[in-house]
């Protein structure tokens, strides 16, 4: 929606033209964050915050634009909306290396956090390049953060598995829809880091195989199943998990065309392409990751017949044990939130694109902007 000032001028237009398209949600706000004396340049996009104030991480890496940080935000308005949270989506990035010794980091995190001491439309999460330290400083600074460290009331998501037990939630709720379980189940990994491990774990505490793993180095298959806690030793030992002697290794990006029932990427975006999509044998693909399919090569597949349950719908455990920090609950009523949420809105995308004949990926866009729109409904301004 634009509007046009009494200059004639089209500012939100500007904005769209800028994101390269026009957005009826947002973004709110932009800020723009230039401190030459300690070397910092941040952005922070609001995106939406018709449901409550926006959750989203802080991103520390060295090529992050102002773009990608907008569609982290627009991201997290459709994460969270669908989620059920009360929270829109925002998104913050700072341009530095995240490998800097901790001292010159915290410098630049103190410094960008005070500047947007009074955005009270926005609360810091982690993301890549930012951790529970980090978010520790934040709420230190101004007070507003959540993924905190234990002793500040923090729920370590990522060493519970947070997303990892969202997704095994979203998955045997797939299959017990069509009278299956996981008992025998073929699964391959791509990615052994928070998710992908915990995942895994999950999965195969109920009985599925975990036929095949990979990481950043190498990939490994065993199709009697693989033993994932030598795995992760191996992992956490510095080695990938294509050293491991459990089974055969094979190149890293092998991976996609590995037998199995379910493939779950939980590494990088744009993962399976219109180049590779073919080689792909599983029946379901969970999104791990973040944008892991492009959209053609997603279509591609839901026209073979094959179940993708999409990110923002699968992957919410992260955040919603966020937004369930922020509120004080404990782990146990994050992780029960967890699995109700994911498990119930895997069931209504199941079942609206059953009804509609339409994309997993368009239910769940549909699914999440009605609960936006119906927020948006309810303020003074409409728009936000
Ligand atoms: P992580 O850094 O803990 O692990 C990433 C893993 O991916 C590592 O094992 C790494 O070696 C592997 N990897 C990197 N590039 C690869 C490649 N090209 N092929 C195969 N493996 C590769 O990260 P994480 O927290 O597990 O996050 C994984 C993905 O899930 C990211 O896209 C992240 O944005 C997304 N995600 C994470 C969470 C969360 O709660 N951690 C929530 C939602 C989405």
């Amino acid at each position: 929606m634009s509007s046009t000032n009494t200059s004639g001028s089209d500012i939100h237009a500007d904005v769209s033209n800028l994101f390269g398209f026009d957005d009826p949600l947002g973004p709110l706000k932009v800020v723009h964050v230039h401190n030459p004396t300690i070397g910092l340049n941040g952005v922070l996009v609001v995106h939406n915050v018709a449901a409550g104030p926006a959750i989203g991480g802080l991103r520390m890496a060295t090529d992050v634009s102002t773009m990608e940080c907008y569609r982290l935000a627009r991201a997290m308005t459709y994460k969270n909306a669908a989620a059920g949270l009360p929270h829109g989506g925002g998104k913050s990035v700072i341009a530095a290396d995240p490998k800097m010794p901790d001292a010159e980091k915290e410098v630049l995190i103190r410094g960008f956090a005070s500047v947007l001491k009074h955005e009270q439309h926005y609360i810091f999460g982690p993301d890549m390049g930012t951790n529970e330290l980090c978010m520790g400083w934040v709420r230190d600074e101004i007070g507003r953060a959540v993924g905190l460290p234990a002793e500040l009331g923090g729920i370590p998501l990522d060493e519970l598995g947070a997303t990892g037990f969202g997704l095994y939630h979203a998955i045997k709720i797939t299959l017990e829809k069509e009278g299956r379980s996981l008992e025998g189940t073929r699964v391959a990994i791509q990615g052994y880091g928070a998710v992908g491990y915990h995942v895994a774990r999950y999965l195969a505490a109920d009985g599925a195989r975990i036929v095949a793993v990979s990481d950043v180095d190498g990939a490994i298959e065993n199709q009697d199943g693989l033993d994932i806690e030598a795995l992760r030793k191996v992992s956490r030992s510095g080695k990938s998990v294509g050293d491991s002697e459990d089974g055969e290794t094979m190149p890293r990006d092998a991976l996609l065309g590995v037998p199995c029932d379910i493939w779950i990427p939980a590494a990088r975006p744009d993962v399976i392409h219109d180049d590779n999509v073919d080689q792909l044998q599983a029946h379901i693909v969970a999104m791990g990751a973040n944008i892991p399919i492009t959209a053609s090569a997603e279509l591609t597949l839901h026209e073979r017949g094959v179940i993708c349950l999409p990110d923002f719908i699968v992957n919410a455990g992260g955040v919603i044990c966020g937004a369930m920090e922020y509120l004080d609950a404990s782990p146990t009523a994050a992780f029960d939130a967890i699995r109700d949420r994911i498990s119930a809105n895997t069931i209504e995308i199941l079942d609206r694109s059953k009804a509609e004949q339409i994309p997993l990926r368009a239910a769940a866009i549909e699914l999440a902007e009605d609960r936006i729109h119906a927020a948006m409904a309810t303020r003074r301004w409409r728009l936000h």
